[in-house]
């Protein structure tokens, strides 16, 4: 096992390969062992826990992972990285390197597969541990969530933007469709900050590293999809009263029934969207589905 979270080494190592970051893929490579060891403590493993990390990249984060967990799929969308991430991780545990895009890899099934149905849907719950390529961090986690994969928790370092975003509370600017959906499934705590200066290259903006401890919903709702479809409507259009944004929203129902279905929802017609908390939105989809029966 190598240690890589060094500039110089990384340097060093994508030149002797002959390869380069790739901005696109969101290529920032961690070179601080500190920022590493606090990822590792808050995701709290032990033995007996089974890790699926997204983009290992040069693998230091990996390498931590697998001495503390009893073993880690590392899914990493770029080829060219894999001989690199295999070599850097060997002796470090039990690590299996897993080609492919997460943006459209069923989870449940994964772990199921490479674990011998030990962790995934209907058996254990897995972690989720990543320094996350920024460009696929809300498609990402929307989807994990919403496919309600078997995860316990998901320790994640995001732009520092989209860390407000996930905790942000009702009318606030940072509140929007990621904060409600993230807070419907998870409890959301911003850990820490994580300066630009700790990753090679250096990105042009702030990092924090997000824990999300996955329970049961608080204000469950009977129909998910017609929940996260209203929601969506609601902060469609910010400088729209809520009537009007469901109103041109797509859902094909008119003024007066949205109107009829605010009132029995006990939510005045001309509030903004961005004020609706998680139990109003629950309350408005329970409303709107006995409007319609
Ligand atoms: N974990 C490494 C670290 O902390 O130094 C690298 C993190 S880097 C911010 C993001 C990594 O995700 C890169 O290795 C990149 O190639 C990979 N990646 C980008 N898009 C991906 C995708 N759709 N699926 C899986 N990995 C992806």
């Amino acid at each position: 096992m190598k240690e890589v979270a060094s500039p110089a080494v990384v340097r060093d190592l994508l030149s002797r390969n002959k390869l380069s970051c790739r901005k696109s893929l969101g290529q920032n490579f961690l070179i601080d062992s500190n920022i590493i060891n606090k990822i590792i403590e808050a995701a709290d493993l032990s033995a007996g826990d089974l890790v699926v990390e997204i983009g290992p990249g040069l693998g230091a984060l990996t390498a931590r992972i697998a001495r503390s967990a009893g073993k880690v799929l590392a899914v990493e969308v770029d080829r060219g990285l894999l001989p690199l991430l295999a070599e850097v991780v060997e002796g470090a545990g039990d690590v299996e390197i897993i080609h492919g895009n997460a943006l459209e890899i069923d989870f449940d099934n994964l772990v199921l597969i490479k674990t011998g149905g030990r962790f995934g849907r209907g058996s254990g719950q897995y972690k989720l541990v990543a320094n996350l390529p920024y460009y696929i961090t809300s498609p990402l986690l929307i989807n994990i969530l919403q496919e309600r994969y078997n995860l316990s928790r998901m320790v994640v370092m995001v732009q520092s933007e989209v860390a407000d975003r996930l905790g942000a509370a009702p009318g606030t600017k940072d509140y929007g469709v990621l904060s409600v959906i993230v807070q419907y499934f998870t409890d959301v705590k911003v850990l820490f900050r994580v300066p630009r200066t700790v990753f090679y290259p250096s990105p042009a903006v702030d990092s924090a590293v997000v824990r999300l401890i996955l329970r049961p919903p608080l204000e469950p709702v009977q129909d998910e999809k017609t929940f996260f479809k209203v929601v969506r409507a609601a902060f469609g259009k910010r400088r729209k009263t809520l009537l009007n944004s469901l109103t041109d929203s797509g859902f094909g129902i008119e003024k007066e029934v949205w109107r009829a279905v605010l009132e029995s929802s006990a939510i005045d017609p001309g509030r903004r969207g961005e004020t609706l908390c998680l139990a109003e939105f629950a309350r408005l989809t329970g409303c709107l589905r006995e409007i319609q029966g």
